[in-house]
């Protein structure tokens, strides 16, 4: 049976970055990355931007050249799941009926998209994007339709929605609670982009649930409302949020609540057994200390970094300030904190020029930016994190005092 000293499950974000870091820190111990899907790791959030636009190629998304991990000694096992975790023997299986030994094992599977129940929900046309092949599968469809309802108003449906737009599709997006970005922004950023939304053209309903989706010959021909409507579809396009892939550590019997729960170095409650990225929960400062579940690269690329540097004999707490991004039409949004429990927020600069931030405070004190075409406030707004703005609430609504000079006043 091979053995590797540190094997990673999930070719994606957190497991490419670890293998770097680690071979960064001079690791020389033996290193494989286990990954179900056939493509070396590549860059997840182009797939609702560039890579479904098609300004961008494969190749340019890849996380590193092909030859990269042949170099650094990486072995990459891919096309193949791992089903199985043997923590007291130290192996797993994967789907070939095929076991790994490993010294450590570094649990880094994403999630994967969260799938519609309704009626018709398996018909052909029902798309998701969560990785190249399910964009792939929905460029060929895109070719031959023009009606496309989008379900699911967070970023990967208004992104979506964007880039079909771009393609010159008929486009309604359906969201079921009030407003979009409902669960990451607080209500004025929402209503700023459903009104880019509708006037870019899409046809934003909110309040809205879907009742089934409707289909002849297997595809689909309409997405069918709680109220009866019918949407007149060729294809719909579904963003509802990721389960996180934990099932074999479940199994295994390491703590999981919503994903593998992991101490502040990513470790598991299993023995030698870590967990980083989308998958792992932990107790985050920028949340107060919620046990929370990050699905961005900021993440990904950080939890990295803290089980390469334990693993090389650092021990540095996971303690990074999130950040974020997306881009919709030519709005750049750019967000740093986390904005879950604002009580107030201040905006600063001009929400009808589109270019401006929506600042979120926690009992005075700032917990997070969201800058819309405003990256100075982005980068300079960093340092305001957790800073008591009493006093200051006029200057940080004028945008020409800079954030880094507010930052060292306060
Ligand atoms: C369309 C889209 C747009 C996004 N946009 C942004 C953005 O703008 N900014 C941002 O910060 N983040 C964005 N994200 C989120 C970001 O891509 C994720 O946070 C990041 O990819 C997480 O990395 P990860 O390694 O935890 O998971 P992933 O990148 O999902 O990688 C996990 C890998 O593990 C594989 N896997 C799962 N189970 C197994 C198993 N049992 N055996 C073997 N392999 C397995 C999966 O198939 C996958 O290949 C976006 C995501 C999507 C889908």
């Amino acid at each position: 049976m091979p053995y590797y000293h540190v094997l990673i499950v999930g070719a994606g974000h957190a497991g490419a970055q670890v293998a770097v870091a680690l071979r960064q820190r001079g690791f020389e111990g033996t290193i494989a990355i286990v990954g179900d899907e056939p493509e070396p790791p590549y860059e997840r959030p182009p797939l609702s931007k560039d890579y479904l636009s098609g300004d961008k190629s494969f190749e340019r998304i890849l996380i590193r050249p092909v030859e990269f991990w042949s170099q650094k000694k990486i072995d990459l096992v891919l096309g193949v799941k791992v089903v199985r975790v043997n923590p007291k023997e130290s192996t797993v299986v994967l789907d070939n009926g095929k076991a790994l030994g490993f010294g450590r094992l570094i649990w880094a599977t994403g999630g994967t998209a969260r799938k519609l129940s309704c009626a018709g929900h398996d018909l052909a046309n029902v798309h998701y994007i969560r990785t190249r092949a399910d964009v792939d599968h929905l460029s060929r469809a895109l070719a031959g339709a023009s009606k496309v309802v989008v379900i699911g108003g967070g970023y990967i449906g208004l992104e979506a929605a964007a880039v079909l737009r771009k393609h010159g599709k008929n486009v309604v997006l359906v969201e079921a609670m009030d407003r979009v970005l409902a669960r990451v922004a607080g209500e004025d950023l929402s209503r700023f982009y459903e009104k880019e939304h509708r006037e870019h053209g899409v046809d934003v309903r909110l309040g809205t649930l879907v009742d089934g989706i409707e289909g002849r010959d297997g595809h689909v021909t309409g997405v069918r409302l709680a109220d009866g409507e019918v949407l007149p579809a060729d294809l719909a396009v579904v963003g509802i949020g990721i389960i996180p892939a934990v099932q074999p550590l479940v199994d295994a019997g390491a703590k999981v609540g919503n994903g593998v729960e992991v101490d502040e170095f990513c470790r598991t409650t299993l023995p030698d057994i870590f967990a980083i990225g989308d998958c792992a929960a932990h107790s985050n400062r920028y949340a107060r200390g919620a046990s929370i579940r990050l699905e961005c690269v900021q993440n990904a690329n950080d939890q990295a970094a803290t089980v390469a540097k334990f693993i090389t004999g650092t021990q540095e707490h996971y303690d990074a300030v999130p950040w974020f991004w997306s881009n919709q039409y030519d709005l750049k949004l750019q967000t740093v904190g986390l904005s879950t429990g604002f009580d107030d927020t201040v905006i600063r600069g001009d929400v009808a020029e589109r270019e401006f931030s929506v600042i979120y405070l926690h009992e005075g004190k700032v917990i997070a930016l969201d800058c819309v075409n405003a990256t100075r406030d982005y980068v300079q707004g960093k340092s305001l994190i957790g800073k008591n703005i009493a006093g200051h609430a006029a200057a940080l609504a004028d945008r020409t005092v800079p954030l880094k000079d507010l930052a060292k006043a306060i």
